[in-house]
């Protein structure tokens, strides 16, 4: 068994049961501490550092994540991919509560989070026009497939700011635009991993319709809590299936993403 995670989960604390001979690792970063020390533990026969993304007693508002802490502090560790399970709501009723859908794009609704490890000493563009790594989102799209779960294997998912959700009218000019998914984690946490070279690829489960698309009373924190947890053990599976199916080396553009530019710091 390595002992160097190659694989990094940023998830609900939900997530915490799945590993085996944990060791918590405490890690400081530019940006200060991650959400929480992180875990360390064994999956599928690989080494996998797990970040609870609000802290263990979801201490952190989507607004108030450390996501540049969370995001280097996997890099120091080793990881190279990163698995990203959420909580989303649904922009089209063709998409209900409990559907898994791997989108593969992202628009970015958010204000005022810190979106760059790049802030100063030089202008650094990454290409961002495919958010996600197509390896990581390929496996992710087969293993689902193979356990028979009702798949979304496209899509345009939404970062609002949060924490509040969306009005009807605002919801309903999310899907006018086409968008499918509807979240408040999604950025920046896929553009700071492609910042530091990581693979990116989000697991996002359907917990609700949002205001515009139902017809009831509106999307409630109740609702989300009650079908995330219905279906935490099966997306908890699912990553294990991924983890299992990817290989070690990792043979797509996310490496390569900063070749050529001059960066402003030395990453880890
Ligand atoms: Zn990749």
């Amino acid at each position: 068994m390595p002992t160097t995670p190659s694989i990094g989960v940023i998830g609900g604390s939900g997530f915490y049961s799945f590993l085996d001979d944990v060791e918590e690792v405490h890690v400081d970063t530019p940006y200060g501490p991650p959400s929480d020390p992180i875990a360390v533990g064994d999956l599928a026969g690989r080494r996998v550092a797990f970040v609870p993304r609000h802290g263990r007693d979801h201490r952190y508002p989507p607004h108030k994540i450390p996501y540049r802490a969370n995001l280097w502090a996997l890099r120091s560790l080793g990881v190279g991919r990163v698995l990203a399970p959420s909580a989303v709501g649904s922009l089209t009723p063709d998409l209900g509560p409990g559907t898994l859908a791997i989108p593969d794009q992202l628009v970015d609704r958010t204000s005022g989070r810190p979106q760059t490890y790049y802030d100063e000493g030089a202008a650094v563009h990454v290409s961002f026009s495919d958010p996600y790594c197509p390896h990581g989102r390929r496996t992710a799209l087969e293993a689902a497939r193979s356990t028979g779960w009702d798949l979304a294997d496209d899509g345009t998912l939404v970062v609002i700011e949060g924490p509040r959700f969306s009005t009807r009218a605002e919801s309903r000019w999310f899907a006018a635009q086409g968008w499918t998914l509807i979240g408040m984690t999604g950025h920046p946490e896929a553009v700071l991993a492609r910042e530091l070279a990581l693979c990116y690829t989000p697991l996002c489960l359907v917990t609700d319709l949002d205001a515009g698309i139902e017809e009831g009373e509106g999307v409630t924190m109740e609702e989300v809590l009650r079908v995330f947890g219905e279906n935490v053990g099966r997306l908890r599976s699912l990553v294990a299936d991924i983890v299992t199916a990817l290989p070690a080396e990792r043979d797509c553009p996310c490496p390569n993403v900063l070749d050529g530019l001059e960066l402003p710091l030395e990453l880890p």
